[in-house]
């Protein structure tokens, strides 16, 4: 359930430079069931996005629930102190409490990753949920492989290739406004398997730390750009003619930074294993 201090680190340089942001591996402990408030924890009302994210995660998961029943706290910072460990966010089973760290309110697969526990009223992350139905929507960082035991290769018949031997794909859309008046762009990169092999790719980084989605976003004060480093093989494995997707957002908004994008017109791109895909333009209005 929470995240613990995994680093989703990133550098806002300078106004034009190229904003660069990695999500690493995390350290987990989802076992805090009955994890005491922080002290510092303040209760907030969800922002209209949540209930759109809420219905994705049912969507995804094929599990329904009250958003509404779900308690929100807040805590300062990227990271907060939970029985000694730091982390970004955990959901509470008995109170069905979730807690964020403030940093990531506003980041949707970290969100949707707590709104799936509250979903399946389980502390641990299912396999067949968190890597399979909903893992283009749900971040990981490396801790949902804790639970279900290694994945391994389901066949002895695949190829090893290199990135550019799929097909990138990235579709841009700007949503309508929330009823509290905020609004999101929405990248969604997908990547194909076009051949009748199964293949395992062997994406660029060391061997821990693969590269797989990624965006770049360029615009009239600067560039934003990052993605996801996995640490489960399985989203390396691709059966044959088989899609994978990530979906990355950004809230419309007055600055430019991880998860907030500005007014303009952007040259946007997404990539897997830093293998891009062809460029596509959007206008982003307030
Ligand atoms: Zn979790």
């Amino acid at each position: 359930m929470p995240f613990l201090d995994g680093s989703k680190s990133g550098s806002s340089a300078a106004r034009a430079a190229i904003l660069l942001v990695m999500i690493a591996l995390g350290i987990s402990a989802c076992d805090l069931i009955t994890a005491p408030l922080p002290p510092n924890a303040q209760p907030f009302t969800p922002p209209a996005v949540y209930a759109r994210w809420w219905a994705m995660t049912e969507a995804c998961s094929g599990r329904s629930g009250d958003l509404g029943a779900v308690r929100w706290y807040r805590v300062p910072g990227s990271r907060f102190t939970l029985r000694g460990q730091a982390v970004a966010g955990y959901w509470n089973s008995s109170a069905n409490r979730i807690v964020l760290a403030e940093d990531i309110v506003e980041q949707g697969d970290m969100v949707r990753h707590e709104m799936l526990h509250a979903l399946l009223r389980r502390p641990v992350h299912p396999r067949s949920q968190f890597l399979g139905l909903c893992a283009p929507l749900v971040s990981c960082q490396g801790i949902c492989t804790r639970d279900d035991g290694t994945w391994h290769v389901p066949r002895s018949d695949y190829v090893v290739l290199p990135p550019d031997s799929l097909n990138v794909a990235a579709s841009a859309e700007l949503l309508p406004h929330e009823s509290d008046g905020e609004r999101w762009f929405a990248l969604e990169v997908s990547v194909r398997n076009a051949g009748a092999h199964a293949v395992l790719v062997a994406a660029p980084g060391d061997r821990v730390t693969p590269h797989t989605f990624g965006y770049d976003l360029r615009g009239p004060s600067g560039g934003i750009g990052g993605g996801e480093i996995e640490s489960d093989s399985s989203t390396l494995f691709f059966q044959p003619f088989e899609i994978k997707k990530w979906l990355f957002e950004f809230r419309v908004s007055s600055d430019l930074s991880e998860y907030r994008i500005t007014p303009g017109s952007y040259l946007v791109r997404g990539d897997y294993g830093r293998h891009r895909s062809a460029d596509t333009t959007i206008t982003i209005s307030p």
